[in-house]
């Protein structure tokens, strides 16, 4: 899922396309991908307003409108931004868009339909998107690469936490925008076990933890964020995928230490790990057993039990290679098959390459 690198990166190229268009009408044809609005009142809602800003509140887009109005994009899984000309091909997987009085259209493109969008107004005195006098980010966490947000603010909201620390990076309103894949990265940049609990940190391990949250999302915006699955902006693929250290990196050497990276399920999340340079004190490995016996790194299933050759026609290896062989060949296909399905995207909207 886009975390947020991926969707400032999208905002970034939106950002010129479309600030400064007005929107004259819209069509949706998936009523589920509204939040707020029925397709028809939406319609009625958007049209005539201009485009005055493009930015992003965690892991959604902030389309600032006239008239004290924005729209949130949140694209989960699979969804998509592309501005084409209204006259581009269409496919069935567009399920809203938004029709600009230039001859342009915004498509939000999303297959597999978790995506969503919702309009709210600005509230005239604070500045936030509210929703019946709610405010809708109200229970989101600072943004990390606020250049106001300092270790003493990072500091003092994790000494008021308990827990492990990737299920506490991944709760936003902790901090925003943090998901699986950065997660894991500064984790492992900090030397920090995902499983440590964040009353053992002493004050040089969440200055560490600081900086490589902030450090690891710097750098992948840099790089356009992390071109895995179906993530692909409005101009093009990002590239930090080929910087990724341990995240879907199963079985490969630790770049730090040669040892195997290590994966295990936490809260029914991926985590990927090098459990020799991220190590687990005694005391925390207490309640956590279950957990670290599941941890796996490719050659060997949890358990114990060497895993088989699976009919993968793999021959002439010794079964720890012929695991790691057919593990490498799954994420190769499974690596392909999203590349693929990328490339499929920007063709069906073949009016969107990058002016
Ligand atoms: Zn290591």
């Amino acid at each position: 899922m886009p975390e947020l690198p991926e969707v400032e990166t999208v905002a970034r190229d939106l950002r010129p396309r479309i600030v400064g268009a007005t929107i004259v009408g819209a069509r949706c044809s998936w009523a589920r991908t509204l939040r707020t609005h029925s397709p028809e009142a939406f319609a009625v809602a958007v049209a005539g307003r201009r485009v005055e800003a493009v930015g992003r509140r965690a892991k959604q887009i902030v389309v600032d409108l006239s008239g004290r109005a924005a729209l949130t994009v949140h694209l989960k899984m699979t969804g998509q931004l592309f501005v084409v000309p209204a006259d581009a091909p269409e496919d069935p997987y567009v399920r809203l868009v938004l029709e600009l009085g230039d001859g342009r259209e915004v498509r939000f493109r999303d297959i597999r339909k978790f995506g969503k969008i919702g309009l709210y107004g600005r509230d005239p005195v604070s500045g936030e998107l509210t929703v019946e006098g709610a405010a809708v980010f109200a229970a989101i966490g600072p943004e990390p690469l606020d250049p106001e947000f300092t270790l003493r603010d990072f500091r003092w909201r994790l000494r008021r936490r308990k827990g492990r620390l990737k299920p506490l990076l991944l709760d936003q309103s902790f901090l925003a925008g943090v998901g699986n894949i950065y997660a894991d990265e500064a984790l492992w940049t900090a030397r920090l076990h995902p499983l440590r609990t964040v009353r053992t940190l002493r004050p040089p391990d969440e200055r560490r933890l600081f900086e490589a949250v902030r450090s690891i999302l710097a750098e992948a915006i840099e790089r356009r964020g992390s071109s895995i699955d179906d993530y692909t902006a409005p101009d093009g693929d990002g590239s930090m995928q080929e910087r990724l250290q341990v995240y879907q990196r199963t079985g490969e050497p630790c770049p730090r230490c040669g040892r195997p990276v290590k994966r295990m399920v936490i809260g029914a999340r991926s985590t990927h790990l090098c459990s020799w340079c991220q190590r687990l004190t005694a005391a925390d490995r207490a309640g956590a057993s279950t957990i670290l016996r599941g941890m796996t790194d490719g050659r060997r299933r949890p358990g114990g039990r060497w895993a088989g050759l699976a009919g993968e026609g793999v021959s002439g290896l010794t079964p720890a290679e012929a695991e790691q062989a057919t593990r490498r060949a799954r994420t190769e296909r499974t690596q392909r098959a999203a590349a693929t399905r990328r490339a499929a995207a920007r063709a069906s909207v073949a009016g969107s390459t990058p002016s």
